[in-house]
């Protein structure tokens, strides 16, 4: 008898992605993760490294030279921002109005900075004021803001009031741009954010695998010029420099299919135009709102702080939010999530990003919810929503 594992062969089902990533890979990203592997320094790849970082600084909106796909997930990335810009005894601004503020701190308090906050609940994006306080109060040498928060569906406004408070105090501004690159409007350069990160499962539609970073001179500066080491080797931007910039030398492996794969995702926002597509996603998510709203639903985000790329909807009273979230699995095919922390039981989060924002999937989702709702006895005309949803789609 051979003990050799007898396992299937790969057949994972045919979920529609409406999460909060990741979101359905556009099958033009599928295919170019099939393509052949050559090395990390063949000049064939070297060649795509730098149409890679073209293309991130377009979707980024910036001409930082500093911009490159990080190895690993948003939180790579997120790790290589937070741990090479903050060093040991540096004072770092955190928010509290969300999951992903809270990593924010968990990864400065890592890297040996001193962790203050601002607060806001859960659910509303920061008050400018606040901020201000916050840097009165405080000496703080690096703000971090979430622009998208996926744990809410906030999208905060007034980014270049936030960071012009920061920069009035000569600190560096790190942007989590995870769930808004690609997907809402994001102008790294115009509003003068130092550092951005962002993840390519969400609104590029990329398997993760290879994550965005940006960082302008002033904030590489502050990175090369460091007295102690950044902790993590892996994710030093100082050895990587070697790698991503002039150089071209080995430092690791680069993950070259997902290079690939984020090179053809990024082309195909190139190719849809930025702007378009951040009007896209307004559009689609719009009619997804339009159709729960007259399904009865409430949003939990107020229009002003809405987030088409992250829908959180109330969850009516007397529902089961696992219930409906299983019943959309298995009887559809269909994955939505609940929601985390402080709203845990209180929201779905339902996504509409990038390859997943489309008339097909937004139809679905609002006639799948109606049905799982009516089921778990809640009065809803379904018709009515899906009408809705059709007339947005329309316009
Ligand atoms: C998903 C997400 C992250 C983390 O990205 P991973 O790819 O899961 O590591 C960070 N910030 C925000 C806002 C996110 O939505």
């Amino acid at each position: 008898m051979s003990d050799a594992p007898d396992v299937g062969e790969l057949s994972p089902p045919n979920r529609t992605l409406m999460g909060p990533g990741p979101s359905d890979v556009h099958p033009r990203v599928l295919r170019a993760m099939s393509t052949p592997l050559v090395g990390h320094l063949d000049p064939s790849f070297v060649e795509l490294m730098d149409e890679v970082q073209e293309l991130l600084r377009y979707t980024f909106r910036t001409d930082n030279e500093w911009t490159i796909p990080v190895s690993g997930t948003g939180s790579a990335a997120m790790e290589a921002a937070i741990g090479n810009v903050v060093e040991p005894g540096d004072t770092m601004l955190v928010p509290t109005n969300g999951y992903f503020g809270g990593r924010m701190a968990e990864m400065a308090e890592r890297a040996g900075g001193d962790v203050v906050e601002v607060d806001a609940p859960w659910g509303e994006p920061l008050d400018p004021d606040d901020v201000a306080a916050a840097f009165d109060a405080h000496d703080v040498d690096v703000f971090g803001f979430v622009h998208a928060e996926t744990s809410t569906g906030v999208l905060q406004p007034e980014v270049p009031a936030l960071t012009s408070i920061a920069h009035d105090h000569d600190a560096l501004v790190i942007a989590d741009t995870v769930t808004s690159i690609g997907g809402v409007e994001l102008r790294v350069d115009e509003w003068d954010v130092d550092v951005a990160y962002a993840g390519p499962q969400k609104c590029l539609s990329c398997p993760p695998g290879a994550s965005p970073l940006t960082l302008n001179d002033e904030a590489m500066e502050k990175v090369l010029n460091r007295e102690a080491d950044a902790r993590s080797w892996y994710l030093d931007l100082s050895l990587l420099e070697g790698y991503w910039g002039e150089e071209r030398a080995y430092h690791h492996t680069a993950p070259i299919t997902n290079v690939y794969a984020i090179r053809e995702a990024l082309r195909l926002v190139a190719e849809e135009d930025i702007e378009e597509r951040w009007a896209r996603h307004r559009r689609v998510a719009g009619a997804l709102k339009a159709g729960l709203e007259a399904m009865g639903l409430e949003m939990n985000a107020p229009e002003e702080y809405w987030l088409p790329s992250l829908n959180a909807v109330r969850v009516p009273d007397g529902v089961d939010d696992g219930e409906v979230i299983d019943y959309l699995l298995d009887a559809y095919d269909l994955e939505i999530a609940s929601g985390l922390g402080d709203l845990e039981g209180d929201i779905w989060r339902i996504g509409c990003m990038g390859y997943s924002a489309n008339p097909k999937n937004v139809s679905l989702v609002v006639s799948a919810l109606g049905d799982a709702l009516a089921r778990q006895g809640v009065d809803v005309d379904v018709g009515a929503a899906v009408e809705a949803t059709a007339r947005e789609l329309e316009q």
